[in-house]
């Protein structure tokens, strides 16, 4: 239907719930994909150091009911909070699709976090279960989380865990009756990655497929037989969002890769996998590149066709490397854990300006605002605004509705994301920085990203942190923080040039009037985002 507007309802009919009233995010996600005969293809396949299988829809079908049956026979009910601590493995996307078919509310969590990470999160919602690895135990601890009714382990020895979830469900039946909820019920919660303060539990409904399937074709261009990889685990909302549930709803085969991360792990699993769409991180895009093309050319990547990026702005340094050395256009994408999927993105056959996030896709409509709330025209920079609603919009932040109305500052018609932007003449999004980053020196608004994306222009600078740090006469000044490329030796003459360089091609008042060698930006741990809060707290202790 040309020239109509789009309405996401005309997404509706590809679900079965459409015809039968029926809801679970899970029925969509794998057994609709069965009863359409697509039960032998590969739905996940899995790589690590020393492992690498397959497990087809109807393989992952019965697996996920063999598992249901044991969480409803251990007590697992609708609306429950169901946890699970487990690494980069099909267990944990058996663990998520579990609880989801059982009605409960899961909650991933990264498989790095520690004591205290952990217990914060689960107590929050009061959470009962957990499914959790055995040499993650030593991570929960017990005493402190008064809630948690029962453990599981994905071990076959049940150990310091009440029950081993594998043992059960060899012996469980692998068939099982999907717990039908609503699509406004709660299907996952996710805290937000903590780059600007305490995470906040966001909770999800149901209704988010509808929007997570849709992006899944527009933006990552999902085709059935694509090989796709998304390499965030699903304790940061990209990695449930688009590593389970996106590619799953598109029934196409996903690569899950078990272990850290190095370039040339990364390379084998796209070479090793025939990756054909492939969803990753600006740090990661920015590591691989530091890693250089020597490494990079000893890998077949001609599989490859869409990549795409996501929760970081993406520098268009990066965007050129792609170009140059994978011979692809890198997809620059925007979202929030608040958001539910992505807003706007490149899209795979429109033109891409390198430092522009793209446009907001069919459904969405953004805009600028001012202070007061009032629309910015184009090329002025201010709050980053979605009209409301979505259909992935978040359902409500846990226990605290005043966060979610501070969403909502200048009405219930603009979600206000935190971010700051400006649109160009054809709608294009330029991010400038998050609110709270912004730097305001002499009166000058300056933003981290196109500082940043400039130092990074500069063959010694391997990745870089722009934050105002306080000045008796300016307000602020900018300081950088940069790591050096490997090659690079720290000197004075060196911090002149790379503050020469930036000077010279941005402005004088945005060249940063100090730059401080790091080894390491401190980032966040599940999403690698680059902790601005923290570099600018340093400054602040410094000065007393
Ligand atoms: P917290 O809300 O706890 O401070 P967070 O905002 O990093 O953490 P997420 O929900 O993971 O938590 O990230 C959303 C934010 O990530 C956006 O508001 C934006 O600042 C940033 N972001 C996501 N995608 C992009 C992008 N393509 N370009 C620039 N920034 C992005
Ligand atoms: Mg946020």
């Amino acid at each position: 239907m040309e020239g109509e507007p789009f309405s996401w309802e005309r997404v509706h009919p590809i679900f079965s719930w459409y015809h039968t009233g029926k809801v679970n995010m899970t029925y969509e996600s794998v057994d609709r994909h069965v009863l359409n005969g697509k039960g032998e293809k590969t739905a996940l396949h899995y790589i690590s150091e020393t492992e690498n299988w397959s497990l087809t829809y109807r393989e992952l079908q019965q697996e996920v009911s063999r598992w249901s049956n044991v969480l409803t026979a251990s007590g697992v009910k609708k609306g429950d909070f169901v946890f699970v601590f487990l690494p980069k493995h099909p267990h944990c996307y058996i663990a998520m699709l579990a609880a989801i078919n059982v009605g409960a509310v899961v909650g991933p969590l990264f498989e790095a976090f520690m004591e205290e990470a952990v217990r914060d999160r689960i107590n929050d919602c009061e959470g009962e279960f957990l499914i959790a690895d055995s040499s993650f135990l030593s991570r929960v601890h017990r005493e402190e989380i008064p809630s948690l009714k029962t453990i599981f382990t994905t071990d076959k020895e049940t150990g310091d865990a009440d029950i081993s979830i594998t043992k059960e469900a060899e012996k469980a039946d692998d068939e099982f009756e999907t717990v039908w909820v609503d699509l406004e019920d709660g299907l996952n919660i996710h805290y937000t990655s903590g780059s600007t303060g305490k995470p906040k539990g966001i909770i999800h409904a149901h209704r988010n497929m509808i929007q997570q399937y849709q992006t899944g074709r527009w933006v990552l261009d999902l085709k059935d037989d694509d090989v796709y990889w998304c390499t965030a685990h699903p304790g940061w909302v990209t990695g449930t969002v688009y590593g389970v549930f996106a590619p799953l709803l598109n029934g196409v085969t996903t690569v899950i890769h078990g272990g850290r991360f190095s370039a040339e792990a990364w390379y084998q699993v796209l070479e090793k996998a025939q990756v054909t769409v492939w969803y990753s991180a600006p740090t990661a895009f920015r590591m691989l590149k530091a890693a250089g093309n020597k490494t990079l050319n000893k890998y077949d990547l001609s599989s490859l066709r869409h990549i795409l990026s996501v929760g970081e702005p993406l520098n268009p340094e990066v965007i050129h490397w792609g170009v140059e050395a994978l011979n692809l256009r890198i997809h620059d994408t925007w979202w929030m854990t608040e958001t539910g999927a992505q807003l706007v993105a490149n899209l795979p056959t429109r033109s891409i300006k390198p430092g522009s996030m793209g446009r907001p896709i069919p459904g969405i409509e953004v805009t600028v605002l001012d202070e007061g709330g009032e629309e910015l025209p184009p090329f002025e920079t201010g709050h980053l605004a979605i009209r409301a609603s979505w259909p992935a919009i978040m359902k409500e932040v846990w226990k605290n509705e005043e966060k979610f109305k501070s969403y909502f500052p200048y009405g219930e018609e603009w979600y206000i994301a935190g971010d700051l932007a400006y649109l160009d003449e054809e709608g294009y999004v330029f991010f400038q920085g998050r609110s709270d980053d912004m730097i305001n020196s002499a009166g000058e608004r300056i933003g981290p990203f196109e500082v940043e994306s400039k130092l990074l222009e500069h063959p010694a600078v391997k990745e870089a942190g722009v934050i105002g740090k306080p000045d008796p006469v300016r307000g602020e000044i900018v300081k950088a923080f940069v790591a050096l490329n490997p090659n690079y030796k720290e000197s004075k003459e060196l911090l002149e040039e790379i503050r020469l360089f930036v000077r010279g091609r941005l402005a004088a008042h945005s060249a940063p009037r100090e730059i401080e060698v790091i080894q390491e930006l401190p980032k966040t741990q599940i999403s690698g985002k680059v902790l601005r809060r923290e570099l600018k707290k340093g400054e602040i202790d410094q000065a007393g």
